[in-house]
């Protein structure tokens, strides 16, 4: 998909031309221009080889049924994955399907949260050692159109069934708050009624703790809902497991989430994959509670995703912490686990040749 000519195709037409347009893509997320039938055949002859909508993408579905994995095709040739995860309505199972936009069909009830998770980055600078992404290293920016792109390509596929994308979040691969402009220019498409229409509380941004990401994302006046990568509860662990603790340390994070939910108001999550034998120990839990008693934080403990440098914790390992929590009086949730046969779980994005 290239939209990058459309302004330029539609310059001596009238102006509400490029507002059909967008709806079109954005709204009614046709796949052809032939759809747009309210223009000249000349014209949807024009769009089709200037703008092209097609999205290149191979699709994976899960075993348990409830996430689809795209690979997406970039205009340079570099690629990017994207998930959608099904909460209530599990999709027609499948194996690898070569051409999703013809052949691939949903199905389940309606009523059911359909959230993407989208790349922002291709690959990752940070190098955090227990994800796939940052092993892969980085590659560039996404636009922000490309960015869409990978909910436009979900829409499509819900649209059969009538059914649409309901949720956002920025956790595929990269670091949101390194590519901050076009992140931002994203979220106000996903927002905006008259296109996706999803609305700010269902749009979620997660980051290492890039803190002018933070700053700036609490001058906003969109209120998106923030997730911070924590993973360790103390400055030696952490920085040994994302590199960028060192040039943001935790103390100044948590600075720079406390001034956040001043502005905002807003309730804060704090990621925790936990690692066999590396952050799973009773210390770090309780070490954790103390850096997490603040009334609008919240823990949000992730199993470790294999990538190839750890182990996940094990489940009596898990009830402990979670008991340790509890008792603290530490409010946390537990991810549930989407799509990771088919490598599409946290930290499990990667691209390799
Ligand atoms: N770069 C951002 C957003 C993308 S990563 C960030 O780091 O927050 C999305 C989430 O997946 C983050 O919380 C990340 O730490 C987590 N993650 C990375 N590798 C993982 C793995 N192997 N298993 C489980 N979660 C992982
Ligand atoms: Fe990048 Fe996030 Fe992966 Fe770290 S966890 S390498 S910041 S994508």
């Amino acid at each position: 998909m290239d939209l990058s000519n459309l302004e330029k195709v539609l310059e001596n037409e009238p102006k509400y031309r490029l507002n059909q347009a967008n709806e079109a893509v954005f709204k009614n997320f046709i796949s052809d221009w032939s759809e747009a039938t309210f223009f000249s055949k000349d014209l949807r002859d024009k769009l089709n080889k200037e703008c092209p909508l097609e999205i290149k993408a191979d699709v994976l579905v899960s075993k348990k049924e409830d996430s689809i994995k795209a690979r997406i095709k970039l205009k340079d040739g570099l690629m990017i994955e994207t998930v959608l995860m099904r909460h209530s309505s599990p999709t027609k199972s499948g194996q690898q399907i070569a051409n999703p936009q013809s052949n691939l069909k949903l199905v389940g009830d309606k009523d059911g949260r359909n959230t993407v998770c989208v790349s922002s980055q291709v690959g990752c600078p940070l190098g955090c050692l227990f994800c796939a992404t940052g092993k892969m290293g980085f590659k560039r920016n996404l636009s922000a159109d490309e960015i869409i792109e990978q909910v436009i390509f979900f829409s499509r596929l819900l649209k059969i069934e009538g059914s649409s994308v309901t949720n956002v979040t920025f956790m595929g691969m990269g670091e949101p708050f390194l590519n901050y402009d076009n992140v931002i220019k994203a979220v106000k498409i996903f927002n905006d009624p008259k296109y996706f229409n999803i609305g700010v509380r269902s749009i979620s941004i997660s980051t290492a703790g890039i803190i002018e990401g933070i700053k700036k994302l609490s001058e906003e006046s969109l209120h998106v809902n923030l997730a911070i990568s924590l993973h360790a509860p103390n400055d030696k662990l952490r920085k040994e497991l994302m590199p960028i603790d060192k040039k943001y340390p935790l103390e100044e994070v948590l600075k720079a989430v406390d001034e956040y939910i001043e502005k905002t108001k807003r309730k804060v999550m704090f990621e925790y994959v936990l690692i066999k034998g590396v952050n799973d120990s009773d210390e770090c839990a309780k070490q954790l509670s103390k850096l997490m008693k603040k009334p609008l934080y919240f823990v949000n403990l992730i199993l470790y995703n294999k990538t190839g440098s750890f182990e996940p914790s094990e489940t009596k390992r898990v009830e402990k912490f979670k008991a340790i929590l509890e008792k603290l009086k530490i409010r946390y949730t537990q991810r549930y686990r989407f799509g990771d046969d088919i490598n599409a779980a946290c930290g499990q994005f990667i691209i390799s040749k």
